[in-house]
């Protein structure tokens, strides 16, 4: 979708909450570890071009991104520092990978043999990282033998250079504890089976490192942090105590573009969900589902001037429409998502709202919102 430039709308995106929120982390890391921005999904909503640069301009050493034209991105804009793809690449674009210096995420030994041909074939090296499903159940080798061989092949082999070694926790974000110990025996137990030296081994994304769950990480791989969100996602639950100070990023703000008064009788939106039972004002918003605002927001209390006001009636594909307490002008500021936590309609409030998580929500945010950077 084309980025809408004429239309009140916009996501605002606090760079230097950004760097704070990093250097934060930083001043937590252990000695030597590194901090590598994740800014897969367009920096999780927020702009991969100038968050990836106001994460290195803070520290980050190196990046993630879930796609190899995320990755590819990057590198156009001028950015020089390792970026690892998370995702699984198809052995068709390992050479592409290499030429990039773009690393990879590999999670099995067929992958290696053939992608092994095409990068003999272009004289190419690539930069892998070892994926190990210790419990996530997504990607990576969780057989022994399997693993053992992929160390065989890939001992003096030239055609790859294993930079790292990685694993994903599913619960890291959780108070119970188990299945994460579960998952860190088994990462321990492929380590041991190593027949190369990795130069990074790193398990720990943001919820693994603010709640300080004490895993050797040569870095950490901090994605919602950044953003300065917690990551304790438990729908309508207080979150888990994070060591490090976060301070969101992002806020989501329009204009009222209409304002009018209905009567009684009047219905607001499709299938007129909203009846009036007296006068009422009614405010329009120029943001729709097609925003990324989704049609469950109907009831939710968003800013409107000084006043949280509710959605009343359907939101429609580019508008939503009000109630407000009284007349008020078209222009007037409203501020759908606060980067305030304290505000009744911060991120993870609408994530509520919802019924999903504030990642969600923030990536879901479309392309024909303009992102503003202050
Ligand atoms: C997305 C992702 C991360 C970042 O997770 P956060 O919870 O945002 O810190 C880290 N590692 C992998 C493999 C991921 O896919």
């Amino acid at each position: 979708m084309v980025p809408t430039l004429h239309r009140p709308a916009q996501v605002n995106v606090d760079l230097s909450a950004i760097k704070q929120n990093i250097k934060n982390e930083m001043k937590h890391l252990d000695d030597g570890q590194q901090l590598w921005a994740v800014v897969k999904a367009n920096a999780y909503g927020h702009g991969s071009i100038p968050v990836a640069n106001a994460a290195i301009a803070a520290g980050a050493t190196g990046l993630c991104v879930a796609t190899l034209d995320e990755g590819i991105q990057l590198r156009q804009s001028g950015i020089t520092v390792p970026i690892l793809i998370l995702g699984i690449v198809k052995t068709e674009w390992a050479t592409l990978a290499a030429q990039e210096d773009l690393s990879l995420a590999v999670g099995s030994l067929a992958w290696l043999k053939k992608a092994e041909e095409l990068l003999e074939a272009n004289n190419d090296k690539l930069k892998i990282h070892l994926a190990i499903d210790s419990g996530m159940g997504r990607i990576g080798f969780s057989e022994d033998e399997e693993f053992k061989a992929a160390n065989e092949f890939l001992k003096d082999n030239h055609n790859f250079e294993v930079e790292g070694m990685f694993t994903h926790f599913s619960k890291a974000d959780s108070s119970d504890t188990s299945y994460f110990e579960y998952q860190v025996k088994r990462f321990d137990h492929m380590k041991s089976l190593l027949l190369i030296k990795p130069k990074y081994i790193h398990v720990d994304n943001t919820a693994a490192s603010i709640f300080s769950r004490g895993v050797k990480s040569d870095l950490v791989r901090f994605g919602i942090g950044m953003y300065g969100l917690n990551p304790s996602s438990v729908p309508n639950a207080a979150d888990l105590k994070s060591d490090i100070e976060l301070t969101p990023a992002l806020s989501f703000t329009s204009e009222l573009s209409f304002v009018k008064q209905i009567h009684p009788g009047n219905g607001v939106g499709y299938g007129a969900t909203f009846v009036a039972d007296r006068d009422e004002w009614i405010g329009t918003v120029p943001v729709g589902y097609a925003d990324g605002w989704q049609r469950k927001m109907q009831g939710f209390k968003i800013k409107v001037g000084d006043e949280y006001c509710p959605i009343v009636g359907r939101v429609c594909m580019d508008q939503f429409m009000v109630l407000l307490p009284h007349e008020m002008p078209v222009g007037t500021k409203v501020e759908l998502i606060s980067a305030d936590p304290k505000a009744p309609n911060n991120i993870k409030a609408v994530a509520d709202q919802v019924g999903t998580i504030h990642y969600e929500i923030a990536c879901l945010l479309s392309d024909r919102l303009p992102r503003v950077y202050k």
